[in-house]
Formats: C-alpha cells, structure tokens, sequence
C-alpha cells in the first residue's frame, strides 16, 4: 500500500510539473505571436500588397489563429514579399537593413494593434535589429524543445543570416513550428499521465474497498462465533438447571433431546453461515489477484513505455545516432572512469567541412541526405565500447575507449577517409563531401570544459590547413 502511495504521489508531481511546463510554454507561444504582430508593424509602408498581407497576418497572431491557418498565411506572404521585391527589384533595388545597426527599443514589450506605415529609415532599421535580437533570445530560450540542438543550431545561424522580412518570417515559423511540436508533445505527455493516474487511483480503490470488505467480514465471523458460543452456554446452563430440578427420568431425557436439538441447529446454522462467508473470501480474493495481475502488467507496459521513451529522447531523430544529450551523460561517465582508472579516452570533434555550400547546392532536403550517410560513415567498424553521437548541426563526435592518441589518430584518418571516398550526387553531378577532425585525450585535471577546448582548437587548426585532415593536439 504503501508503495501504491508513493506512485499516486510520483504521478501527481510528475503531472504539476507538466502542468507547469505547459504554461510555460503557452507564454512563449504568446511571446511569439507578439512577436509576429511586431515584425508585421515592423515591416509595413513598403508596398500596399505588403501591408494587406501583414495586416491580416497580424490580427491572425493576435486573435490566437490556429498553426494551419498561420501557415497559410505565412506562405501567401512569402509569395507577396517576392512579387515585391521583384517588382521593386525592376524599379530600384531594397537595401536590407544592416544587421549591426545598434538595437532600438525591446520587442518583448507590448505590440502596437494597428501598424503604421514606416519608410527604411533609421527608426524602422532599429526596430528591424530589435526584433531579430528579440528571435534570437527566443531561440536560446528554446533549449528544453530541442536538447540535442539539431534544429536550434540551424535556427541561430539561419538567423545570423536572415537579411530582409521574408527571411525573417521565415526563421519565425520554424521557430513557431518547434514550439507547437512541443506543446503538442507536452500537452500528450500529460493526457498520458493522467489517464495513468486515473487507472491506478480506480486499482487502489478497489484494492481499499477489498480490504474493508475483508475486515468487515472477519469482524462478522467473530461475532457469530461469539453468539454461537454464548448460545451453547445458555442452553447447557438451562439443560443443567432443569436436569437439577428434575426427578423424572422419562422428562429429563426429553428435555435433555430438546436441548441437544436445539444446540445442534445452532451449530448446524453456524456451519452454513461459514461456508457462506468461505465461499464470498474466495470468490473475492480470486477478484482481486486477477486485477493485481492486471495491475502488474500495466505497471510492466508502463515502465517498457517509458525505457523507450527515455531510449527515443537520447537518439538524434535525423541520423539515428545518439544525440547531445546521450553524449554529455557518457563523457562525464568516461571522464569519471578516467579519473579513477586512468585508461586512456580519446575525444574526436567532426565538423563537415563547407555544409552550408551543400545545403546552398542540394537544398535543405539534400543536405540532411549527407548528414546521414556521414553518420553512417564515421559510426562503422567502431568498437563495442566506443561511442559516437550528433554533436548538432553538422558536427559530430566520438569517443574511442583504451586507445592512446596516436591510434586515435590513425583511426580519424580512416574515418576520414571514409568520408571521402563516399560518392554523392545531385541531379546527375557529383558533391565533394569531406570532414574535418580536432582530437585529444583526457590528460591530467582535465574537466569537460577543458578537453572539448582542446579538440575544438584542434578542429579549428584543421580547418584553417585546409580542411580534410585530423590534427591531433
Ligand atoms: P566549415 O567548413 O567552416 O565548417 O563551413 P560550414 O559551411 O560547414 O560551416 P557553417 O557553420 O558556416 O555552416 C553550417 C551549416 O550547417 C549551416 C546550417 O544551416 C547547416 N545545418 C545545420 N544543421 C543542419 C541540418 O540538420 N540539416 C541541414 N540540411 N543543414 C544543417
Ligand atoms: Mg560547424
Ligand atoms: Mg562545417
């Protein structure tokens, strides 16, 4: 019983924590749709379809318009800012506001409702900048929605790069994208954990009301008992008085028949009344261990549910090699074996090298085609204990477990090899897909700050030689 207190109470905390990440959430949810208003504002006065579009966009964000219905009209806008820019292209081209005009007032507060036309003047530049710093804050507010990076990575230097309103816009519905998912993953999470404490609240009352069934029912066996025996001293103290106060032999046996009757039907009812209550314990404990067995085997889904949850949560969800996440939790493992074992780890830091030239050439769709098969590259032939994860974005890392660096080093290289020797193609031509790699091993008071550093600055070096090559350092 006990144990089943404890789970209600995991259950409810588990459930006032959702709770409080959803509302957390539906802020920033809120934030954004502020946030589209203002960049609507923002961007107004350049060209009456424009200002249509935005307007509409804007009371949609503020009226709280479902994600399809913002989709929409984020696509029919990007078609506008296109005929624009065009148009405007023809006549005299639009200078995008330069990203590092100092920051004018915050987006973070409140939205003006109605937008006022605003000419690509200095105020409007500043409100422009402002409202890219306020995205970017957004994305590192972010982190929880995607722990392994691999969509916030892209996100930052989509946004490091965004140079007019439609990238912007843009860059905000992916945003607005990642957080609906999280809702929606938040929002199911709960249902879930609801629906599990409905289940295990109905076991427990029914285990309850088993319990005091049972209790009761001893306490009704107790007091036949005791009637019973309280009966049978009555009619022995009676058949002994009369036997006393009679003289006559044929009385006495009668009466003496009677009273063995009489006891006799006492017990006889008692018997029934037992075998009654017997029969009712049984059928009742067999109830029971059948919805305890259920019981165990729902507790047993549970738990598999849950591993699995927990296994999806640290696999990259594009690659299917493990994520940051998995990553961090195995470098602080293998920096606490070193400390204590001294076996030698050696770090590799993978970044591929010009990506953003093979996202520009392939397409986005093209570029995560080349993610995968590189992480299929550099995840074979390694050993059992070694490890390999998306470090995010287009970098990844590996461990390699009781090898010295020089042999850490010899593997890198064939693993990039590897790489190289892998052939892609687009629309018939081939692609040059290579990797760079900065490695070190864990030395002496070194920290998970330290050594990634290290590889860092190794990978640095590397690209700075040229790329393709590993350094070691
Ligand atoms: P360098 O050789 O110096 O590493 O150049 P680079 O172009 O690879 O480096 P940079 O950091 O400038 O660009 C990385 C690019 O990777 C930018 C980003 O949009 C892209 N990227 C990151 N994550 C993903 C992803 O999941 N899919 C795709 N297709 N692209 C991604
Ligand atoms: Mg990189
Ligand atoms: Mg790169």
């Amino acid at each position: 019983m006990a144990e089943a207190v404890d789970w209600r109470k995991r259950h409810l905390d588990a459930l006032r924590e959702m709770e409080s990440e959803e509302r957390r959430w539906r802020g920033v949810e809120q934030i954004l749709r502020r946030l589209v208003s203002r960049v609507c504002a923002v961007a107004m006065g350049r060209d009456p379809r424009l200002d249509a579009q935005l307007n509409t966009l804007s009371a949609a964000a503020r009226r709280n318009a479902d994600e399809a219905e913002l989709k929409a009209l984020f696509d029919s806008l990007t078609g506008v800012v296109m005929a624009v820019e065009k148009s405007a292209a023809i006549t005299s081209p639009i200078t995008p506001p330069a990203p590092t005009t100092p920051p004018q007032p915050s987006v973070a507060q409140s939205p003006s409702p109605v937008a006022a036309p605003v000419a690509a003047s200095a105020p409007a530049v500043g409100r422009w900048q402002s409202s890219c710093e306020a995205v970017a804050l957004l994305i590192e507010r972010l982190g929880q929605a995607d722990p392994s990076g691999s969509e916030l990575g892209p996100l930052r230097s989509d946004l490091a790069a965004v140079a007019d309103d439609a990238a912007l816009a843009m860059v905000l519905l992916r945003v607005s994208d990642l957080v609906s998912r999280h809702v929606a993953v938040v929002t199911r999470e709960r249902a879930e954990a609801v629906a599990t404490l409905a289940q295990v609240t109905d076991r427990l009352s029914e285990m309850a009301q088993y319990l005091s069934g049972a209790s009761a029912e001893r306490e009704r066996d107790h007091e036949d008992r005791q009637t019973l025996n309280i009966d049978l001293l009555a009619q022995m103290t009676r058949l002994s008085d009369e036997v006393k106060s009679h003289d006559d032999l044929s009385m006495l046996r009668v009466l003496v028949t009677d009273r063995l009757d009489a006891v006799a039907n006492n017990v006889r009812d008692f018997r029934e009344r037992e075998q009654h209550r017997f029969a009712e314990n049984a059928a009742r404990s067999e109830r029971m261990l059948s919805r305890l067995a259920a019981l165990e085997n729902e507790s047993r889904e549970l738990h598999r549910d849950l591993d699995l949850e927990k296994q999806r949560s640290r696999i990259d969800t594009l690659t299917r090699v493990a994520n940051r996440v998995s990553f961090d939790e195995r470098f602080a493992e293998e920096l606490a074996r070193w400390n204590r074992f001294r076996h030698p780890v050696a770090i590799l830091v993978w970044d591929i090298d010009r990506f953003k030239s093979i996202n520009d050439a392939c397409g986005h769709r093209g570029g995560d085609a080349v993610l995968r098969e590189v992480a299929v590259a550099l995840s074979r032939g390694r050993r059992g204990v070694d490890f390999f994860a998306r470090f995010g974005g287009e970098e990844f890392v590996s461990l390699l477990v009781g090898t010295e660096l020089e042999d850490a080093l010899r593997a890198a290289e064939e693993m990039r090899c590897a790489v190289e020797g892998l052939r892609f193609h687009f629309h018939g031509s081939p692609v040059r897909v290579t990797v760079s790699c900065g490695l070190t091993a864990l030395r002496e008071g070194d920290t998970a700050d330290t050594v990634f550093d290290r590889a860092d600055a190794a990978l640095y070096k590397a690209k700075n030689s040229g790329r393709n090559v590993c350094i070691a350092v």
